[in-house]
């Protein structure tokens, strides 16, 4: 069965989308830790990061350090954290989340509520600087 992530990237549910290339998608975590919280995928499904080729593997980084840029551009942040946990959905994913302390990558801590308005209009905000 189709993972929730190649759902999103067959388009069969929505995201709020912050870039994309043929091969990788980067759109917000629906359950953000901080606002400007972002998943970055590569569209083909895999389940584990450490079982993708070297290549993919390389690549996906270097897709996600841009994503990571563009999102410490448009919005306060002190650093933008990098974190793979994979145990919730199978469908290898890079946490991009942008933090002021450490305790903001702390994954047991409350997740925020968004409104859709808000996570559309992050969401533009890192498009536009990407
Ligand atoms: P994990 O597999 O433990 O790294 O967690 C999966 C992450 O995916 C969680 O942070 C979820 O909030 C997020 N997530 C699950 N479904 C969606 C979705 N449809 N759109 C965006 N993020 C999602």
């Amino acid at each position: 069965m189709a993972s929730v992530f190649s759902k999103i990237v067959a388009g069969e549910i929505p995201c709020y989308k912050v870039a994309e290339d043929a091969e990788f998608l980067a759109f917000l975590d629906i359950n953000p830790m901080t606002p400007g919280h972002t998943l970055v995928i590569p569209k083909q499904e895999e389940d584990y990061i450490f079982r993708l080729d070297d290549s993919s593997y390389l690549k996906l980084m270097a897709f996600a350090k841009k994503v990571a840029l563009a999102i410490e551009k448009a919005l306060p942040c002190l650093r933008v954290g990098l974190a793979v946990i994979g145990l919730e959905v199978p469908h290898v994913h890079i946490h991009l989340i942008p933090i002021q302390k450490e305790a903001d990558m702390n994954f047991s801590n409350p997740k925020l509520s968004l409104s859709a308005d808000e996570m559309k209009s992050i969401a533009a905000q890192i498009a536009e600087r990407m």
